[in-house]
């Protein structure tokens, strides 16, 4: 199991290489990211933040109004939630002082009840802004794990909690592994993985049972 796991992390590390995701000038900037991804594409969620132009910070979201955040969010979708979101995790990142070396003092699993207590924050949002604003060892799960696993295939069972902790159990427990591992496999769903395979190039089609078909 741990070596099926390692050589599919293997094969796209060799293929894509460190990618260190994700681009962001701030932890924050991750946090507003990871929110407002939910549901949209990615250049949706870069429309958004460009709406801040220089303003985006903790205190600009903390003090606006919520119709205002709403209308700079547009692009994002869902804007209405998505502003009141906003509003939540920047009130629970205000319990540390907006500052990211305060919260990396917590423990993980702290840190990920109270996000999952947040209004707006599932399971691979919390994971997001843990594992890519703060650097802690936590495993990203999304559609483009779970359509891979059922591929490949990679038995890691049902259910986020259990993909999550068949991925934990059987790598390495490594912030940049994660980290790179999740954004290896969205670039390969996006350019392979689709949701019909174009299994031409894919790094991974050597021992996927899936190629092909
Ligand atoms: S070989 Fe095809 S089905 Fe398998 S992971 Fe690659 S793109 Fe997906």
């Amino acid at each position: 199991m741990r070596d099926r796991l390692l050589s599919v992390y293997e094969s796209l590390l060799a293929h894509y290489g460190d990618l260190r995701w994700w681009l962001a000038k701030t932890p924050y900037e991750v946090m507003v990211g990871a929110v407002l991804t939910q549901n949209t594409a990615w250049r949706n969620v870069e429309k958004a933040i460009a709406n801040f132009g220089e303003h985006l910070s903790t205190e600009t979201v903390a003090n606006v109004d919520l119709s205002e955040l709403a209308r700079i969010i547009r692009p994002a979708g869902f804007f209405n939630q998505k502003a009141v979101y906003l509003k939540e995790v920047t009130a629970w990142y205000a319990k540390y002082g907006y500052d990211a070396p305060t919260v990396r003092q917590e423990p993980l699993a702290k840190l990920r009840a109270e996000l999952l207590s947040t209004k707006g924050v599932g399971p691979e949002t919390a994971d997001s802004i843990l594992l890519y604003a703060f650097g802690f060892p936590t495993f990203v799960v999304d559609a483009y794990t779970v359509r891979l696993c059922g591929r490949y295939p990679i038995e890691a069972g049902k259910g986020y909690g259990a993909v999550q902790a068949y991925f934990e159990r059987n790598l390495p427990k490594s912030a940049t592994l994660y980290n790179n591992f999740h954004a290896h496999i969205v670039i390969n769903a996006k350019d392979h993985c689709r949701k019909k395979p174009s299994c031409a190039g894919c790094p991974l089609a050597g021992k996927c049972e899936r190629r092909g078909l």
